[in-house]
């Protein structure tokens, strides 16, 4: 008999094993691509395939969009506290099968068991904001003038969509699944192709909670999915979250066929290092976030801006990372195209005058998978691609500067802006620079300043497109459109302008 989760995912360890392939998941039926494509899915830690995914096309997303749309007059007519019990239920099924969600995130993404586990507690937190909803989001009413009443309620949009990158499979999902569903939406799903087990685990446990058939639907594929999401006039709205590039793409091609769109992209986050800071606090919490999943997380530490002399700091900064065991306190990168892009970019500062501190460059872990070691780089300077760009690897790049306008100067320049730390003992220097950052997500002593639930997540600038954050209560916003209704039942004696 089939698990009510699915096909178990068995590892539970780092060691190789291998899963079911991925379908996509229409009206409440697995289904092959109508395309015949598909692709392999590759452990990153061991460089071996661990299963495949179709790959989908235009036909697809119809017959997805099909699903959702019939799905949707009974879905919307189910009452909102209904809609949120689903969510209680997946939450329990969730944190019941949390080893299993974790374990198949390593394999597929490399990330390090703790690495796992917490971006499944963060996809659990982001799921009970949807739980809240329904006593959160009741609308309002007021009597606007004598005898007059006017109320708003929010309404959903209908046929929704989700586009998601490589780094976050289960989380990034619940940055959009919670809000979009429990406000009455049906939605349509594309994962990303390079870690698809983790959308296709939630669309099971989705089911096992009771979410109807076609209320959630996966679509998997890549470019050709997203450009026929983009065009399908049934969609009403979409979420991406993923690289610059491809934010902007989805972003004007979705917004070209009239719909509404929230398009989270690239980062590259300053951390501004003052020499008044704790020494231990700082040296701790800047590498964790350089080389934290890898450094592939939007919101990393790419730069570290030091202000006066931050020698000490930076010595102690290479003595922590040089103990760092590939493997056990850092996974692998994706795949061998982040290890060329990362290595391209080190030779390239190297070659241009910076100093290399810490060198990850050929460094190997346990398997043959796609390795690179945490680096430090040093003397660098903000038109060097290494201290401008996004190079979404474990790479440290350190800028020094006299002053703190200097440094703040170097982080507003940036294109970016999604986060962006000071770390000082002094409030009126950390007020000075949060005031001045140029990013959406700010931090003080922080090195991962993720605003976690009721607070909204999203940068600025080219970290993102669209208006709105994407989680919280500006999460329920996106999703739905306000309706205004104003009443009156009796004529009144004493006239207003509303008579
Ligand atoms: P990506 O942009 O390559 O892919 C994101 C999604 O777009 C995937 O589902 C992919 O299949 C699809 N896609 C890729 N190329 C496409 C194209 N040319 N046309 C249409 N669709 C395309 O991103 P990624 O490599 O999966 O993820 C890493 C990026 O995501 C980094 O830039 C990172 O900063 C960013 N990210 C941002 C946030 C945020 O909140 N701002 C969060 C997580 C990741």
């Amino acid at each position: 008999m089939t698990h009510p989760t699915g096909p178990r995912f068995e590892g539970k360890s780092y060691d190789f094993a291998k899963y079911v392939d991925c379908q996509n998941w229409i009206g409440g039926e697995w289904v092959a691509a109508s395309t015949g494509e598909s692709q392999a899915v590759v452990n990153p830690r061991h460089g071996e395939v661990m299963g495949r995914v179709v790959m989908g096309g235009a036909a697809d997303v119809d017959a997805a969009v099909a699903a959702a749309k019939a799905a949707f007059p009974a879905w919307r007519a189910t009452p909102m506290r209904e809609r949120a019990q689903i969510l209680y239920r997946l939450k329990g099924i969730m944190e019941e099968n949390m080893e299993e969600l974790a374990w198949l995130l390593c394999h597929e993404n490399g990330k390090l068991w703790g690495e796992s586990k917490a971006s499944v507690d963060k996809a659990i937190e982001c799921l009970e904001m949807g739980c809240s909803l329904a006593n959160m989001m009741a609308g309002g009413q007021l009597d606007v003038s004598r005898g007059v009443n006017c109320e708003v309620s929010y309404e959903p949009l209908g046929v929704v969509a989700g586009i998601v990158p490589f780094n976050f499979p289960t989380m990034v999902p619940m940055w959009m699944l919670p809000q979009a569903l429990v406000s009455g939406n049906t939605f349509v799903l594309k994962p990303s192709e390079k870690v698809p087990f983790g959308a296709q685990k939630l669309a099971h446990m989705f089911k096992a909670a009771g979410l109807p058939d076609g209320v959630l639907n996966l679509v998997n594929g890549a470019q050709a999915t997203v450009e026929a999401i983009c065009d399908h006039p049934d969609i009403k709205a979409i979420g991406f979250v993923g690289s610059t590039k491809v934010a902007k793409i989805v972003y004007e091609r979705g917004a070209a066929h009239g719909k509404r769109v929230l398009a989270l992209g690239g980062a590259k986050n300053h951390l501004v290092l003052v020499n008044d800071a704790d020494l231990e606090l700082a040296s701790e919490n800047i590498p964790a976030s350089a080389f934290g999943c890898a450094g592939q997380r939007c919101m990393a530490a790419s730069v570290l801006v030091g202000v006066g002399d931050v020698q000490k700091y930076v010595d102690r900064m290479v003595e922590l990372t040089n103990q760092m065991e590939m493997g056990k306190d850092i996974g692998p990168v994706i795949d061998q195209a982040a290890v060329d892009r990362i290595t391209r970019y080190i030779d390239d500062a190297e070659k241009r005058g910076a100093k290399v501190l810490v060198d990850g460059r050929g460094k190997k872990g346990p398997g043959n998978g796609f390795w690179f070691g945490p680096t430090i780089l040093d003397g660098v300077t903000p038109d060097m691609p290494a201290g401008c760009d996004e190079i979404f690897g474990p790479v440290l790049s350190i800028i020094r500067v006299n002053t703190l306008d200097e440094a703040l100067r170097i982080e507003n320049k940036s294109p970016y802006g999604n986060a962006a730390a000071i770390f000082t003992s002094n409030g009126h220097t950390a007020r000075y620079a949060v005031e001045r950052f140029q990013a959406g997500m700010c931090g003080v002593n922080i090195g991962v300043p993720v605003p976690r639930e009721p607070f909204s997540f999203g940068g600025w600038n080219d970290s993102k497109f669209g208006h709105g954050d994407m989680t919280g209560e500006d999460g329920f916003r996106f999703w739905t459109r306000p309706r205004k209704v104003t009443t009156k039942w009796a004529k009144q004696a004493d006239q207003t302008w509303m008579g």
